[in-house]
């Protein structure tokens, strides 16, 4: 989950008034096919070396549990006890709601 989420939600729940977050996260994404290696290969190609991590990951289930505990620590954010987690599965078109850990 990068930083940007963190950022929306700030706003959202800020200058909007929402209190609820839901975050959903996908099957078959292309985050689970690459590694880090990714930014090193393209700073070997383009000079340059990003500045933002890949956020690549392994297991969608522990993915959404790391991001539900990143939104119910950030500093920035007023209402975080009502923080549900979702994988939506691509296949099957189901959503289903991960337990937070
Ligand atoms: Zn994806």
């Amino acid at each position: 989950m990068t930083d940007d989420v963190i950022r929306s939600l700030t706003i959202s729940q800020r200058a909007l008034g929402t209190r609820s977050v839901v975050l959903i996260h996908h099957t078959n994404c292309g985050l689970e096919s690459i590694t880090e290696e990714f930014r090193h290969d393209l700073e070997m190609e383009v000079g340059q070396r990003p500045n933002w991590a890949v956020e690549a990951f392994r297991d969608v289930d522990q993915d959404v549990r790391q991001s539900m505990q990143r939104v119910r620590t950030s500093p920035f954010l007023l209402y975080t006890d009502d923080v549900r987690g979702f994988v939506f599965d691509v296949k099957t078109g189901m959503l289903r709601e991960i337990d937070p850990a």
